[in-house]
């Protein structure tokens, strides 16, 4: 891991299309150019989605409604009956539904291009695999999987197919974010000093998938404290040099048997900057606050679907409010359809540095040592 912050403002205003860097032709793992969709102006790249449960249904669907350069085109489902709904609802043609078997077979429809995979943690490996084997770009859910290993060969995968992967990190696209992201990185409150990110909420039905280790990778921490890394990673620009972590006494051991309930952690950074973090599962948390030599800045809520609030030492932040679904697919398909490179932010290299810090936060609660992120 190096100190050369993926989120860095040079790499954050590449992908936010601001600045007039030249981009270099893309090339597959064996040198050959990757097509790119240019040259075919008001196309919108046909998205399938991958695992039609509560994200893929009352997301993403409907933020495909309002996207500029994609649109809702297929659907891969193991429910033969909710195949029936969408394709009713959604006007899709019975030639652009799979199911888990015959999905190999997207490969020959020219409809399809971008698969986006919303499947349970562990299922995103194989998923993404095979979109790549079938020749199409991919977007997968966050967390990336739940392996580092698992992240390698999906990213292997793509860059074999010479197709893109990025990776469902909404938030990079939206105003509110992308506001702390600046105030922080540019040091326009001074130095951080001390940062809390945090993020939580008291799950319901305990037979889920989320509550299952060998599905999930685990419990909250790696549903959603991966936004509190998230956080402290973009507000400060850094990658962290050490970790220790600490889980809560379980207060709903019948509920918790697989999973942690609720986990503390604390990354210290190259500039000095130290960050508090918290997850859970039993209560509900959602705060992102840097306390700076020279003032303070805040969101909460900060990771949630919005609309987000801001708040500096000098006043609120104002900012537009935006579909987090509709400007992340938007965003990634435009890039895809300049036949750009995506930003570093939103690839798979991304994901594969989250997760390995997911599971550095793990190591350091179950052994109580400080875990060096440098090696
Ligand atoms: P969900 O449980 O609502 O849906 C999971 C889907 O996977 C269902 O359609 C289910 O039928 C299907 N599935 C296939 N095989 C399965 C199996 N063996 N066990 C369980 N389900 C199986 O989950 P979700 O909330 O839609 O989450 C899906 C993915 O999206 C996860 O990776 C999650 O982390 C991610 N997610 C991201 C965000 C975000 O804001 N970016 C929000 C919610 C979920």
């Amino acid at each position: 891991m190096t100190n050369q912050h993926p989120l860095s403002r040079r790499h954050f205003l590449a992908g936010m299309g601001a600045s007039a860097l030249a981009i270099p032709t893309l090339t597959n793992a064996f040198g050959q150019p990757i097509q790119s969709e240019a040259g075919q102006p008001g196309r919108k790249l046909g998205v399938a989605l991958v695992g039609l449960g509560s994200y893929s249904k009352n997301q993403l669907a409907p933020a495909l409604q309002q996207t500029k350069n994609c649109r809702l085109a297929g659907i891969v489902t193991g429910t033969p009956s909710k195949a029936e709904e969408w394709m009713k609802k959604y006007d899709i043609p019975k030639a652009n539904v799979y199911d888990y078997k015959n999905f190999e077979q997207i490969a020959d429809n020219k409809d399809i291009d971008v698969i986006y995979v919303v499947l349970p943690n562990s299922m995103h490996e194989e998923f993404v695999v095979r979109a790549a084997q079938a020749g199409k770009h991919v977007i997968c859910e966050k967390p990336m999987a739940i392996t580092p290993k698992a992240c390698q060969n999906m990213i292997d995968a793509c860059k074999k197919a010479g197709k893109q992967l990025a990776i469902g990190y909404r938030l990079h696209y939206e105003p509110f974010t992308q506001e702390v992201m600046r105030l922080g990185q540019q040091k326009v409150f001074g130095p951080i000093k001390f940062m809390e990110s945090s993020d939580g909420f008291r799950i319901g039905d305990p037979t889920q998938w989320r509550m299952k280790k060998s599905m999930a990778g685990g419990g909250p921490l790696m549903d959603v404290g991966i936004y509190a890394i998230q956080g402290a990673r973009y507000v400060t620009g850094e990658e962290p040099l050490s970790v220790t972590a600490q889980f809560s006494p379980k207060t709903e051991p019948q509920k918790f048997k697989d999973v942690e309930e609720t986990l503390f952690w604390q990354f210290q950074f190259p500039s000095g900057a130290v960050c508090n973090s918290s997850t859970s599962y039993t209560a509900g948390v959602e705060r992102l606050y840097a306390s700076c030599q020279d003032g303070w800045f805040e969101l909460s809520p900060a990771f949630g679907y919005g609309p987000l609030k801001g708040r500096t030492s000098k006043g609120p932040i104002e900012k537009p409010i935006v579909n987090h679904q509709a400007s992340h697919m938007d965003g990634v398909c435009k890039d895809l359809l300049d036949g750009k490179q995506l930003p570093a932010h939103i690839t798979g290299e991304e994901g594969i540095r989250d997760v390995r810090l997911l599971q550095a936060i793990y190591r350091a609660a179950e052994t109580g040592r400080k875990i060096d992120l440098k090696a």
